[in-house]
């Protein structure tokens, strides 16, 4: 075999070395991206926050494992969009179908919080950010993140929860009412025609005789009562320790706000049955009606009226204009 010339030799000695440099400098691009893969696979687990991508042309999405797992699918499965979007709650799919067909119409994005049901049954909070991608002017791919935001979603429904109703009992508590009750000076006409407070006779005593524990227990049983026997009510709420508030509608007349009065004395003095005995308890009930009292004094004159039912006997009701 002819050998080849030197400088060839040469020549090809230098291609391989530089083949040589350049296969190292790949790779190490390669472990690089490698490794800042992982991380970016590490650090959004950790967060759970996963990427996805849409392709507008075919449907066809892309999603990073942190999107799989949220949705309970197979890491690495063919997805496909359809079947994707059916695991949205009904209110999620409309939110998130006219967010997407407008961002995609005005090139845009959206962020959604959305309710999901996977296939196995679980309810997760997802928080979906999405941006469209546009080619020559042509809108090509939208792609975004998602977010599992679960816990926030549970920690913040329960602090609005109680920001607005007693524990204990489920009724709405005193901060909702004083909203409900300041909105009827606010407008002209209110949608309100009539305060009822409630206030336990001879409660203290209960506590006293059988303990706090029970006490509590009737008092479960006496706002489920008046729940269940001022439904329709524009709001009822325990305001305090053994008092309660209802709104009624305006629509009410006078004479069927006596009645629901008088619906609510007979409700909350039947016996309760306690874990181990059955008490009898009793309710006075004070009313003031919208057009008998400036919004202003609507709280204080069904607080008199209350008073006056108390000064009559106890398990009764009054109305503020009946005694002044
Ligand atoms: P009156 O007929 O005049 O209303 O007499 P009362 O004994 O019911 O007295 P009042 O309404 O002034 O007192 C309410 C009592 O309710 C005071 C307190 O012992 C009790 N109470 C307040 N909050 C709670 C609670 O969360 N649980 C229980 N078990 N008792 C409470
Ligand atoms: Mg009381």
């Amino acid at each position: 075999m002819p050998s080849l010339p030197e400088d060839a030799v040469a020549t090809i000695g230098r291609l391989q070395a530089l083949i040589r440099e350049q296969d190292a400098v790949i790779r190490s691009q390669a472990e690089a991206l490698a490794q800042s893969h992982q991380l970016f696979e590490r650090a959004s687990a950790a967060a759970r926050i996963g990427v996805w991508q849409c392709d507008l042309s075919d449907d066809s999405l892309t999603w990073s494992d942190v999107v799989y797992d949220l949705f309970d699918a197979p890491r690495g499965s063919v997805l496909d969009r359809a079947s994707t979007v059916e695991c949205y709650t009904p209110q999620s799919r409309e939110a998130l179908h006219t967010l997407r067909s407008q961002a995609i119409a005005e090139r845009s994005g959206f962020t959604l919080d959305a309710e999901i049901v996977t296939p196995q049954g679980r309810h997760r909070w997802i928080r979906l950010t999405a941006t469209v991608q546009c080619e020559n002017g042509v809108a090509v791919r939208i792609f975004g993140m998602k977010q599992d935001i679960t816990d926030e979603k549970i920690l913040s429904d329960r602090t609005r929860y109680l920001a607005e109703f007693d524990s204990m009992t489920g009724l709405a508590n005193r901060h909702r009412f004083e909203d409900r009750l300041a909105s009827i000076g606010a407008h002209a006409t209110s949608a309100i025609g009539s305060l009822l407070l409630v206030d336990l006779d001879g409660f203290k005593q209960i506590n006293d005789t059988f303990g706090h524990a029970l006490g509590d227990e009737c008092l479960v049983e006496m706002a489920r009562r008046l729940g269940q026997s001022c439904h329709g009510a524009e709001l009822v709420a325990r305001i305090g320790g053994d008092e309660f508030a209802i709104l009624l509608g305006a629509d009410l007349a006078e004479t069927e706000v006596l009645d629901q009065a008088a619906r609510i004395v007979t409700a909350l003095s039947q016996p309760v049955e306690c874990t181990d005995l059955t008490l009898t308890l009793s309710a006075s009930v004070g009313i003031a009606l919208v057009k008998d009292s400036a919004p202003s004094d609507l709280f204080r004159h069904a607080d008199n009226a209350l008073y006056a039912a108390k000064a009559a006997g106890r398990n009764t009701f009054r109305l503020f204009q009946n005694f002044v």
